[in-house]
Order: structure tokens, then sequence, then C-alpha cells
């Protein structure tokens, strides 16, 4: 969610700071804006409403120069999306600038102060009234900058990452978090400031993630110190990450989105490498190795998760209940962390997060630890908050995704479920030989199954062309695949703006079969498993009710085809990995509408990649 961005250097910052900025896009933003401070130490502030393609137009014949600068892309929360409320906002004498991601929640009785001490604001956010406060501390109490952000943040309530920089100070920017993602890239003489490391991975490899409560001094002429806001020094842990600059592009596909549904048979690769032995099909999660007695001993296990990762999760549900019998719940973070829930201490909480960001589930995730559970991830981003709060995981290792709507981290989460569920399930012996192996070798295959599966493509752009201009979508699914029709339906909403509900099939009849006529295309997915039977049934009752059936069916079916109006056509593994074959032509219907609608389908409105709000 929104993103910031900061240089201090040798280089000319201006580029270094939009080309970050370009790299953020993917999060979700409404605005964007540059502050520098030049070389004679003026700082200029320059904003504006829209995309970073827009600022870059609006800089036209402006000052950019200076080596040292900070950079902001908003999602909004205080205040419409407009050039006063675009950050980075100047302080009222303007001499100091200031970038915020996240939320001030008492931002109300700090400004109501600050205007009784005379200040005067230009925007309606919650981040103007930081950076007043920042400077009335300044001044009133004739301290440093460091000193005054410290005072500052200790009067705010929320979820912060700020970085400020001040005129005649071309040599530091001050930064701090709390609850919103951030990271300092070390160069040689040079130092990166950023809410995403990929997004300056192409500078340096050494990183320093900088922890809630922490504020970081980014100097040019010292080595990076980081402070409590009680001006405690803190020690520095210098992280390595590598990562390809292809993975940030689009490599010849029109949209990230496509691409990564294509990458999908290669991610699923990485995410099993090392993890399932080839030879003998034998899984070997180091997280679960690790902490054998905690998962023999668990009594239940709960997901806590949102959206994507929430669906992933109801997988992971019927996949542990059923392959080592331990009782699963899986709950929204937000409902959870707000709810009072009953955790145990033999309790395993497992929380699910593409980013490693979420704000709700790193919240539940504290909850968790506090109540005495053991605390699991499963993420993407490596070295999140996430990953660094559980006391265990899984990485997914799908690499950086791009596209606001997940798809391979969908795909890389269900697969990590699958291979938790069989390490745990084989330590506690609840799984026979031969469903282990069958598992473990489909999850060897999944690759080779997904290259087939995508060659059903064309025909799902065609049939895309007919329900473009559709007003409503129904997804059906039982069993395994009732998430996956959730996810479908989600897909769908997301980048083409069409509503869309999953159900799960036998529930049509509790109402919304009500909704039935011939005006509602109705995904059904079909394929053979136990429920199978049912499935026809729920299909038939569509289709008398007049329904348009657009069935996902096994190559080889018979019956449910003869009902259906159209047909996507899917390879068959073993049922319990089902949801990943089919969320291939669920994501690719929903692209190919959204593009049909001429959507912005990377960066699809309202939405952000990774919310670290709640
Ligand atoms: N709450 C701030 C605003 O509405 C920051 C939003 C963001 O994280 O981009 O301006």
């Amino acid at each position: 969610m929104c993103g910031i961005v900061g240089y201090v250097g040798n280089r000319d910052a201006c580029p270094i700071l939009l080309k970050g900025l370009h790299r953020l896009e993917y999060r979700g933003y409404d605005s964007a804006g540059v502050a520098m401070v030049n070389g004679d130490g003026a700082l200029n502030v320059y904003k504006c409403k829209g995309k970073v393609d827009d600022l870059e137009h609006f800089l036209d014949g402006k000052d950019l120069c200076g080596s040292i600068g900070i950079a902001h892309t908003r999602w909004a929360t205080h205040g419409v999306p407009n050039d006063a409320n675009a950050h980075p906002h100047y302080s009222e004498s303007e001499n100091i600038a200031l970038i915020h991601n996240g939320i001030i929640e008492n931002f109300r009785v700090l400004k109501d102060a600050l205007i009784e001490n005379g200040y005067t604001f230009r925007s309606s956010t919650d981040s103007e009234v930081l950076v007043n406060l920042i400077e009335y501390i300044r001044t009133t109490e004739n301290c440093t900058l460091l000193e005054a952000v410290q005072q500052a943040l200790k009067q705010v309530v929320g979820a912060y990452a700020i970085a400020v920089i001040e005129k005649g100070n071309h040599d530091e920017i001050i930064a701090a978090r709390q609850s919103s993602p951030m990271v300092v890239g070390i160069g040689k003489g040079e130092y990166f400031l950023s809410s995403d490391a990929t997004s300056i991975i192409e500078y340096t490899e050494n990183f320093v993630y900088v922890n809630d409560g922490e504020v970081a001094v980014i100097n040019r002429n010292a080595p990076l110190k980081v402070f409590t806001l009680d001006n405690e020094e803190e020690r520095i842990h210098i992280q390595k990450l590598k990562l390809s600059i292809s993975q940030l592009e689009k490599g010849g596909f029109p949209h990230f989105m496509l691409k990564e549904i294509y990458e999908q048979p290669h991610t699923l690769v990485d995410c099993i490498r090392g993890r399932i032995n080839p030879e003998t099909g034998e899984v070997k999660l180091s997280g679960v190795i690790d902490n054998r007695e905690k998962f023999v001993n668990a009594k239940r296990i709960i997901f806590v998760a949102c959206g994507t990762s929430w669906h992933a999760s109801l997988i992971g549900e019927h996949l542990i209940e059923n392959i080592c019998r331990i009782p699963v719940e899986v709950e929204y973070a937000s409902e959870f962390r707000y709810r009072n829930p009953i955790i145990r201490p033999d309790d395993i909480v497992i929380a699910v997060s593409q980013s490693g960001e979420t704000a709700d589930t790193l919240a539940a995730v504290e909850l968790a630890r506090k109540a005495g559970a053991f605390v699991y991830g499963i993420c993407n981003v490596v070295g999140s908050s996430i990953a660094r709060a559980t006391d265990s995981g899984s990485y997914i290792h799908v690499g950086p995704e791009i596209g606001v709507a997940s798809t391979k981290a969908f795909t890389g989460q269900v697969t990590v479920m699958a291979m938790l569920a069989l390490a745990i399930g084989h330590e506690k012996g609840t799984v026979n030989k031969e469903y282990y192996q069958e598992i473990s070798q489909a999850l060897l295959k999944l690759p080779e199954t997904l290259e087939d599966v995508l060659k059903i493509d064309a025909q799902v752009e065609d049939l895309a062309k007919i329900f473009t201009y559709a007003h409503n979508f129904i997804y059906l699914g039982r069993g395994y695949n009732y998430p996956t029709a959730l996810e479908g339906a989600l897909k769908l909403k997301e980048i083409s703006y069409i509503h869309a509900e999953g159900y799960p099939a036998a529930e049509m009849k509790h109402g919304p079969i009500a909704l039935i006529d011939a005006e509602m295309p109705v995904v059904s997915i079909a394929t053979p498993d136990h429920t199978y039977e049912k499935s026809a049934s729920n299909i038939e009752e569509v289709k008398s009710r007049g329904g348009k059936i657009i069935a996902v069916v096994a190559r080889e079916d018979e019956q449910v085809r003869k009902r259906a109006d159209y047909v996507i056509e899917v390879p068959v593994i073993t049922d319990c990995l089902m949801p990943i074959v089919v969320s291939i032509p669920l994501q690719l219907l929903a692209y190919y509408i959204a593009v049909n609608k001429g959507r912005n389908v990377d960066q699809p409105r309202n939405l952000a990649k990774s919310v670290t709000v709640e």
C-alpha cells in the first residue's frame, strides 16, 4: 500500500527517486511527489494527483538538483486524492518536508493543539500534522531534527513509515517506522530508503530492515545509525538480498499479471525446490523438522489471513484436517484480532500473507504470540515483518509479485500448505504411504501439469469475449474447490469490476439461486472427486433456471459437459491439488475480461498490493 523512497549519496537523487516510485507502483496509489535539497540548501517539494508519469510531466522545467531526496506514492486515507493532499508535506515554515505511509490515529487532538499554537494547514491529511508537530518541537525546544522526530513520534498513536529532510541540510534523512514497512539499502558512499527492498535492488544487495519503534539517521558522511525513540542506539544487522532485475520487469508480456500467470510452472519449481526429494518423494520442511514436537502435539491450527491468502488458507484447512487430523480454523485476521479469540499454548497459529506486511495479519501474529501460541508464517517476501515476527515459517519463494491481483502467490501458498500437511501428517503418522506418495508425486509434477493447463489460454481468451459485458457472475465449487470458486470470483471483481460471488455449490438452494436467470453466467467447477456427482446435480439446478453454465471439467469428462453451455477443460491430478490447476483458467478468464473492458489490470482502482493499514 503506497510507498516511500529516499536517496542520499553522490548521484542526482531525482532519477533514482522516480525509478523507485515506478517500481513501487504495483502497491497501488493515487498521487505522487518528491522533495529534494539542492546544493544551495533549498528544499523543493513537487507533488500532484495521479500517476508517477503525471508527476514526471509536472517536473518538467523545475529545479531538480540535489543528491538527497525523498519521494512518495500516496494511497489516501485522510483527505481525497488531490495535489494538496499528496506528499511530501512541507511544514508551516517550509523548512521541513515529510513523507508518511500509514495512519496517525490521534491526528485530530494533535492538530487542534497545533492550531491553538498558531499553525495552519494546507491539506486534510493526518501526515501534515506530524510534520508540523516535528517543526513545533524543533523550534520551541531548539533541538536537533532527530530529537524532534523522536519526541513527536512519542506523541503519535498509529502506524507509520516516515522520512524527513530539512532545508539547509543536504546530508541527512531521518526515517522511522511503526507497523509500516521500511528498509535502508546500503551502497558505497550512498544510501537508499524504501518500503520494499525490490524497488532499490538494482543499487545494492545490502539491506537493513528498520524495526518498529526505531529511528534511522541516514547521513551521507557517516555509517547508518539506528536509535529508539528514547535515543538508545540499536545494533544494526545487514542482510543480503539478491534478486534479478528481470523479475521486476514485464519481459515481453503486456501486463505483470499475465506474466505472473505464465510464471507459475517455474515459480512452483522454486517453491518445491529442496523440499521434496525427487527420487523418494519425501517432503522435508525445515520449519516442521525444527519444531516437530509443536506440530505433533498441536491441538488445533488457526490460519489467520486476508483476501487471497484467506482463500488459500481454506484449502490449507482441508489439507491439514484431511492429512493430519488436526482441527483447523480459518480466520480473517481483521476479525480475529478484535474478537478476544481463545488462543491456547498448544494452538499453532499460521499467518499467511504474500507481502508479509499485511497490517491485520501482523497484529494477529502479535496477539497469538502474546497468548503463548506457536506462530508459523507463510510469506513470499523474504525478511518481511510477518516473516520476522513469527517463530518459524516457510517462504513460498515465487519471486516478486507485482500485479495487484494475486496469482502466483496463491498457487505458491497452496503448494506450501500441501507440503506442510504432508510433513506434519508424516510426523504424526496420520497419512498412509500411498496417499503421501500420490500427493508428493503430484506436487513434483505440478510444474509440468501447469504448463499443460496454460495451453488453454486462447480458448479462455475467446470465452472472455462472450462474457465481457456481463454484470454479475457466480462461481460454484465444492470441497477443495469451494475456495477456488471464492478466489475465481475475487479475481474477477478485483480487476474487471464486475460483481462476482463465490459459493459452495450446494448453498445455492439456500438463497443465491434466486439470482439465476439467462443473464447470469455461472462458473461451475466440477472436476473428479467425491463431490463430483453432487456438483453435477447443482449444475442441473442452475440449468433448469436458465443460468448460463461455464463448467470447469476434466478433459475426459462426459457427464457435466453435456449440461454446460461452455466448457473449460483441465488435466486432472490428485483432488487436493486441483485448486492449483483450476485456478489457472480462472485467473486467465478474469484477466481477459478485464483487458477487454480496458481496465488497468496491474493496478486496479482503489486497490493496494500490500495492505499495510488496517
Ligand atoms: N494517511 C496519509 C494520507 O492519507 C498517508 C497515506 C499513505 O499511506 O499513503 O495522506
